[in-house]
């Protein structure tokens, strides 16, 4: 039998509770520092109870695609919701933002098109690029200029182009600067994409988005509802004859059983809740993640790096990024170390967040430690060091 010498092994913790501020951990009541259900919403009473209040009527599973007799009101509820919420013509939902990459580039561009990608985007981005046949040009992270020179150069060798970017950078935390690609994509006839995962329900006034707060408008604009959303499932917003065209074509929408209803209605009452709460919420939350930012300053950090609620902190080698995973999980918070291939090599980090639900005092208790670790860490920013 063949040997699999080469795979590399991580182990997974056991929780046995929503991941919150806290999680239940083989019995030990843990800070969880490394969540993405970044307002708290996977255990919160209204969408618990609009699953509770699905369940009995819809049952468990939908029993087949969306196109086939799998699409339930709830789903059309739930796409409407979305539109309204992202203020766009149409949306589409996907059983997971995984889904929602993968499907979307495949069916935007094709062999004889080009997709132009951020070094550094989400893994979903990168298998969608591969899938669709498409020729994947990547420029370095950030980086407009060297954009631009790779857009001059190739743009009219191609019939379509698409860009694509993170609009927060899942592993690094960092902003991408859409204004400047926005004009790059409208400059040169390409379709523009970018993926809002950790920027959805975080950034922007009513939590849209990092568009929203920079007032831009993509052609495509995807969400998750797996991360601040607290459910599961992805979703892209935009033109309806676009979304359509999209819904006909990508392959991980028509070949997969719709998502359950449940998590449809739960999923629409965390439009809700946040659309009832984000001013007040938002206002609260960027406070923490400013006092978590500057706590970190204060140990030595290069703060100018860090950019949303997520915090990486690189360690001074791949090995102590593993012991200091440990040391933390032995001091009862629960953070996870990223190493590659998840990120480039030599960047190992630790990569925290800071949710919502977070008290003032897990916020000190988790820099305590990370004071405590000083040593291990390697100061600079992640963004600085990939550069
Ligand atoms: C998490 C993530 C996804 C995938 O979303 P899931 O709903 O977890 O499948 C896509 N893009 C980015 C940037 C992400 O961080």
């Amino acid at each position: 039998m063949t040997e699999f010498t080469d795979t590399f092994i991580r182990k997974m913790l056991v929780a046995n509770s929503a991941a919150d501020s806290t999680v239940n951990v083989d019995g030990r009541q843990m800070l969880c520092f490394c969540s993405n259900n970044y307002l708290g919403l996977a255990t919160h009473p209204e969408l618990v109870q609009a699953g509770l209040e699905t369940i009995s009527e819809f049952g468990v599973g939908t029993g087949a695609s969306r196109f086939v007799s799998g699409n339930t009101s709830l789903h059309e509820q739930l796409e409407t919701d979305i539109a309204h919420f992202e203020s766009a013509d149409a949306g589409v939902v996907f059983s997971s933002g995984y889904m929602a990459n993968v499907g979307t580039v495949s069916a935007l561009v094709r062999r004889g098109d080009v997709v132009i990608s951020d070094r550094l985007n989400h893994a979903s981005i990168i298998d969608g690029c591969r899938l669709s046949g498409a020729k994947m040009l990547v420029y370095p992270h950030r980086n407009v200029e060297a954009l631009e020179k790779i857009v001059k150069r190739y743009r009219a060798r191609y019939k379509r182009a698409l860009l694509v970017t993170d609009t927060v950078f899942s592993m690094d935390g960092d902003v991408a600067p859409i204004d400047r690609i926005a004009k790059v994509c409208t400059e040169n006839d390409m379709i523009f994409m970018v993926d809002e995962a950790h920027a959805t329900g975080v950034f922007g006034k009513t939590g849209r988005g990092v568009c929203q707060a920079q007032s831009v408008v993509a052609d495509v604009h995807l969400g998750t509802l797996s991360k601040a959303l607290g459910c599961s499932g992805g979703f892209i917003s935009g033109k309806a004859d676009l979304m359509e065209n999209i819904r006909n074509r990508a392959r991980s929408f028509i070949y997969t059983t719709a998502m359950p209803a449940t998590l449809c209605a739960t999923a629409s009452a965390a439009i809700r809740v946040l659309g009832a709460n984000a001013v007040q919420w938002l206002d609260d939350y960027w406070k923490k993640i400013g006092y978590f930012k500057q706590g970190l300053a204060k140990i030595g950090f290069d703060a100018a790096g860090f950019e949303s609620q997520i915090f990486p902190l690189l360690a001074d080698s791949d090995e102590n990024a593993l012991r200091i995973a440990e040391s933390f999980q032995n001091e009862g918070i629960m953070v996870t170390a990223i190493r590659p291939p998840t990120v480039p090599a030599g960047t190992s980090r630790l990569r925290l967040t800071v949710i919502r639900t977070h008290t003032y005092e897990q916020l000190d208790r988790c820099l305590e430690v990370v004071q405590s670790m000083k040593h291990l860490f390697c100061m600079e920013s992640a963004t600085g060091k990939v550069k």
